[in-house]
């Protein structure tokens, strides 16, 4: 009886230990389901938002509002032309597209960055420890990675570039995330706005700078000496160009 019962208890373990086993692995499953984006695995923005409010928790904001750290560097990315690809190559080109940008994007980050997919052809990248000074070499690279080869689908080279606006995480001491990624979108703008292909990069902002003037126009604000501007010109393309006449249209 005693041998009997034995038996059963450890059967028993055995089979409630595999149980936690498959529980676990079920949990983990759940948490990348609902933090990373299917097509392309990089984050989606609902946890993006959680890695941004981490880095604004009172203690890091401290230390980077006194200069203990750099902060973090944060580059808006939106692909250019991509409506453009989706018509020419078919949706299954622009899916492939997108996977392939986080994947060269992925070459390119250090351990604890993270590549988010803010939106359909929009990715953030959150940079640890990145200073404003750093940003352009860093949005030179991106450019590169994504731009300097077309992406093949169904044997055919599909090209493929990336405009850019690059700000440092507080540009200026108690600033939300909210405003630093705004501030991104309208140095994205800008340049989608001067042709594409390309990236904006404020690596300073003045700690009084206006932000409705800001908003209005970054390049009378850097003139004007509220921040400043580094442009950086993505990879000559040595493909057909795309698009060409809605740049035309939209000078
Ligand atoms: P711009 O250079 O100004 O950014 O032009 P654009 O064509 O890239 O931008 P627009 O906003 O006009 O078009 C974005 C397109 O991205 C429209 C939408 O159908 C497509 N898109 C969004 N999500 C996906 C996706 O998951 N897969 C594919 N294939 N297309 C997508
Ligand atoms: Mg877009
Ligand atoms: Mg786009």
């Amino acid at each position: 009886l005693w041998i009997a019962l034995a038996a059963m208890l450890a059967l028993g373990s055995v089979l409630l230990m595999h149980s936690i086993r498959r529980t676990r692995q079920a949990n983990r499953l759940l948490a990348r389901q609902s933090s990373v984006d299917p097509l392309t695995g990089a984050f989606n923005r609902r946890h993006a938002q959680g890695l941004l409010d981490h880095l604004q928790q009172p203690a890091r904001r401290r230390a980077t509002d006194t200069g203990q750290e750099v902060g973090t560097g944060l580059l808006m990315l939106d692909l250019d032309f991509f409506k453009h690809i989706n018509d020419t190559w078919g949706h299954a080109a622009g899916d492939a597209v997108l996977v392939a940008v986080a994947q060269r994007l992925r070459g390119l980050l250090r351990h604890g960055d993270a590549i988010v997919r803010w939106g359909g052809e929009e990715f953030v990248l959150i940079l640890h420890n990145t200073p404003a000074s750093a940003l352009p070499a860093l949005a030179r690279h991106v450019l590169h990675a994504i731009g300097d080869a077309p992406v093949r689908f169904a044997d055919q080279p599909v090209p493929v570039t990336v405009s850019i606006g690059a700000v440092n995480f507080p540009a200026r001491p108690g600033q939300g995330w909210e405003a630093a990624l705004a501030l991104a979108d309208l140095a994205l703008y800008q340049a989608k706005a001067g042709g594409r292909n390309q990236a904006f990069c404020l690596t300073r902002v003045s700690a009084d700078a206006d932000s409705a003037r800001l908003a209005r126009d970054l390049a009378r604000a850097s003139a004007a000496g509220d921040v400043d501007l580094e442009v950086i010109a993505g990879p000559v393309r040595v493909l057909p160009a795309i698009g060409e006449e809605r740049v035309a249209l939209s000078a």
